[in-house]
């Protein structure tokens, strides 16, 4: 596909993902946000657009190369307050092509007692193994939040973060997508598993063999 082509399909299946990621209940307002890797650079939304606004032309190119301040924007837009995360992750982690972040409610409730999500149902083992750790307290947009994400990260596609969300990572936007839903159905499975009894967790020789299994399964079908 010729290179203007690729990007531009890649700019709508962005905005296409955060429409789908509000119809979710994932996020709301300007809350979250999404970046691809195209080639050398960071394709990722723009800082406090409304999903319901924003136009494959309002998503914002980075150059991965460098110090994050080189971008290509329209108009007044500027990357996401947490470009920092974002493009630490994919410079850090060749094997991530999308990152999604995510204030979703019941995954967010774990962050803000700082409880990490637990072997309770064997879907944590898409997060890649069997915790999704929650990331130390940083202001929003900091380098100190996304250098906590990263070590929260390791090993891992997901993470919570303190008193804020979640961060669920991809080899394509179509993972990134379907592991922030799973987080947060993971989360909701676990808070009301709390109020029903005492949740019995998985051994670690289980979750590594499930860890296996979802290194071939997964959503299927065209990569949104
Ligand atoms: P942006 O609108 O700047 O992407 O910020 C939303 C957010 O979730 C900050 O953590
Ligand atoms: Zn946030």
């Amino acid at each position: 596909m010729p290179r203007k082509a690729g990007e531009k399909a890649a700019r709508a299946a962005i905005v296409e993902a955060c429409r789908w990621l509000v119809e979710a209940g994932l996020v709301q307002g300007t809350s979250g946000n999404v970046s691809v890797r195209f080639g050398e650079r960071m394709l990722i939304t723009p800082s406090g657009v409304p999903y319901e606004r924003m136009e494959p032309e309002d998503v914002v190119a980075v150059e991965l190369a460098g110090d994050g301040s080189s971008f290509r924007a329209r108009g007044g837009n500027v990357p996401s307050s947490e470009w920092r995360f974002h493009f630490d992750i994919l410079r850090s982690r060749p094997e991530v092509g999308a990152v999604v972040h995510t204030h979703s409610p019941y995954a967010t409730a774990f962050a803000i007692c700082r409880k990490e999500l637990v072997a309770a149902h064997y879907m944590i083992a898409a997060s890649g193994g069997a915790t999704i750790r929650v990331a130390d307290y940083a202001t929003f947009g900091t380098q100190e939040l996304s250098d906590a994400a990263l070590v929260a990260l390791e090993g891992r596609w997901a993470c919570l973060l303190a008193n804020h969300g979640v961060i669920a990572t991809g080899p394509t936007l179509e993972r990134a997508l379907w592991l922030a839903q799973e987080v947060e159905v993971l989360a909701r499975q676990t808070a009301i598993a709390l109020q029903v009894g005492t949740p019995v967790l998985l051994p670690d020789d289980e979750i590594a063999r499930v860890v296996e299994k979802f290194k071939v399964y997964g959503p299927r079908g065209t990569d949104k």
